[in-house]
């Protein structure tokens, strides 16, 4: 099937990328293999010199499971190339080291992933790259932070826990301007609900360990974009060792192909599980794209096809009362991760902003009665009866 082509999202899931080997196995087959062997030492020398495409060794991406999927994840992207990695941190951290060397500066916008915040304000540094945060309500200080030695503007959206919701093309057109790549994080709305790409990002990047794979049974990363700024990111994941096990890459692309139906069903019960919250009586506000009103709603039209499985709710109760909430719900589990079949809730102030000091978490919208929920595959009767009565108990 041709890339990029003229089919729609879920035809190109089940298709893009798969290549029948001579058995005629209907998908990619699993290439568990760590090297591959040539009939001449010409063929060899084409392979490794560039000449011709090949398989020749796992480590480097090239191996048929791992291509396969990655044309996949670029055809659903929109995008030239992918490359798949080990998990979401190693393809941030194989872009960042890529496109930055030391003495230069990269802007985050927004609350971004843990693990993403500590590898631009701890990890980087060590080796000279620094990162200027903007909270969320200080975008408009975007142009200030930009200078000669910015080369990087990161951000998510929505992004955790708050769901705001930024504006790529706004963001995009001041980072080029100064000379920086736009490279957006679309873990949460996933390639159904939005292509950053579309709106002027250079770069996407998943944690594939999310909707992707989208039953928290893999962790695995993904990047994708023009060739030309993936092959200097290529060279960091080959030599780092950052490289997707084709095991994994394998279940990646299982996952991929129901990945429209999946989010589609996820789109639909989170928003009307956001619908229940907004008018109950403990609920003191509702962060979910689709209830987005005025100018959000436009930003949220004008870049989201869905508003996603991901939404927050703060209650109007202390943290201690949020927990009990938080505990006596039996089918949303309470666990660190999202995208997956299964409901799951976290209360922010205890894990993915649990470090923060309070006024900070304060200044970002993050309450300590903030429950953050990811809406799974369940039944929405079976889901809003569980969030009533953990809510209704007193
Ligand atoms: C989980 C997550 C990451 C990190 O991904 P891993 O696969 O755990 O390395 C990055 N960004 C977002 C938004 C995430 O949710």
């Amino acid at each position: 099937m041709p890339e990029n082509s003229q089919y729609g999202l879920s035809t190109r899931g089940v298709h893009a990328g798969e290549q029948r080997d001579p058995q005629g196995a209907i998908h990619t087959p699993l290439y568990n293999h760590s090297t591959f062997a040539f009939g001449t030492t010409a063929e060899l020398l084409d392979v490794v010199e560039g000449r011709t495409p090949g398989n020749l060794y796992t480590r480097y991406g090239l191996n048929p499971t791992i291509r396969s999927v990655e044309a996949k994840l670029a055809d659903l992207e929109g995008g030239e190339q992918a490359l798949a990695f080990s998990s979401g941190m190693a393809a941030e951290a194989a872009t960042f080291l890529a496109h930055t060397r030391t003495g230069e500066h990269i802007v985050c916008i927004g609350d971004v992933y843990g693990g993403t915040f500590e590898l631009l304000g701890d990890n980087l540094p060590q080796v000279g790259i620094t990162t200027t945060f903007l909270r969320g309500d200080q975008v408009d200080r975007l142009p200030e932070a930009l200078s000669d030695r910015t080369r990087i503007v990161f951000f998510e959206t929505p992004a955790n826990p708050t769901l705001q919701v930024f504006d790529i093309a706004a963001i995009a057109e001041h980072a080029r301007a100064a000379g920086a790549l736009t490279v957006v994080d679309n873990t949460f709305a996933t390639p159904v609900n939005q292509n950053p790409l579309r709106h002027g990002a250079d770069l996407v990047i998943h944690s594939a360990t999310k909707y992707l794979g989208g039953h928290s049974d893999l962790t695995a990363g993904a990047l994708i974009g023009p060739a030309e700024l993936l092959t200097p990111v290529g060279m960091w994941r080959k030599n780092l060792g950052q490289v997707v096990a084709p095991e994994i890459a394998f279940a990646l692309a299982r996952s991929l192909r129901s990945l429209t139906v999946r989010v589609a069903a996820q789109n639909a019960t989170a928003a009307a599980v956001a619908a229940f919250l907004d008018q109950h009586p403990r609920v003191e506000r509702v962060n979910y794209p689709g209830l987005a009103t005025g100018e959000a709603k436009r930003l949220v039209d004008a870049q989201m096809r869905g508003g996603g499985g991901m939404l927050s709710a703060v209650l109007d109760a202390t943290a201690e009362d949020t927990a009990r909430v938080v505990d006596r719900l039996r089918l949303f589990a309470i666990a660190p991760s999202l995208g997956g079949v299964e409901s799951l809730v976290t209360q922010p102030i205890t894990t993915t902003h649990h470090g923060l000091d309070p006024a900070e978490r304060a200044a970002r919208g993050i309450a300590d009665g903030m429950i953050r929920l990811s809406v799974g595959l369940e039944d929405l009767d079976d889901l809003v009866a569980d969030l009533a009565q953990a809510l209704d108990a007193t």
